[in-house]
């Protein structure tokens, strides 16, 4: 199965993708952890990329499109892909897809994380304080929940139209959201 875990930052996709894992055996592909690990290698992409994720804009869409398609064999080989923070753009839903289709493969579902703005604030305030991650920081988080509003929300009708949204709760405890995507990926679908 390919899913694609779906919301804003902080909304809990990483969790979740993780549980996944190690649950299922299924690969996550987080092109947010591909990028960190870029700029922690000190690699050129790595140095290009560096202050894009620490103002908290997206990337560039030809950049995060490639290194999903250099992973699809893996994940493949895996019997399916969390796709975790991609796509995020119209033009990287539309790319993924064409890159499945290409495989002979499509995405099945689509798992919508909802969560309030003032819980991803309270929640963010607590990652920053534990791990330091640059782009937590309050000016960052901004960005990058004005980039989610106006990128990427816009691609919630696209996986409507297409019947593959499910919308889960994600104001929940870790375990209590973990019950709901269960649920989604084994309810029959249309
Ligand atoms: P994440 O860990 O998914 O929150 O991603 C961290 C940062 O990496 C984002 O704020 C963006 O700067 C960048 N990024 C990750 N995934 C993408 C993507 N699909 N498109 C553009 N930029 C991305």
């Amino acid at each position: 199965m390919n899913l694609i875990l779906f919301g804003p930052p902080a909304a809990g996709k990483g969790t979740q993708a993780k549980r996944l894992v190690a649950e299922k055996g299924m690969v996550q592909l987080s092109t947010g952890d591909m990028l960190r690990a870029a700029i922690a290698s000190g690699s050129d992409l790595g140095k290009q990329v560096e202050g894009i994720l620490q103002r908290g804009d997206l990337v560039s869409d030809e950049i995060v499109i490639a290194m999903i398609e250099e992973r699809l064999p893996e994940a493949e080989k895996a019997g399916g892909a969390i796709f975790d923070g991609f796509p995020r753009t119209l033009a990287q839903a539309k790319a993924l897809d064409a890159m499945l289709e290409g495989r002979g493969a499509k995405i099945d579902l689509v798992i919508r994380l909802k969560v309030d703005d003032q819980a991803l604030m309270d929640r963010i305030a607590g990652r920053y304080a534990e791990t330091a991650r640059p782009d937590d920081n309050p000016e960052s988080f901004k960005v990058r929940l004005g980039a989610y509003n106006d990128q990427t929300a816009p691609l919630l009708p696209y996986y409507q139209d297409q019947n593959k949204l499910v919308e889960v709760d994600g104001m929940g405890s870790i375990e209590s959201v973990a019950q709901a995507i269960d649920g989604a990926m084994t309810a029959p679908r249309p």
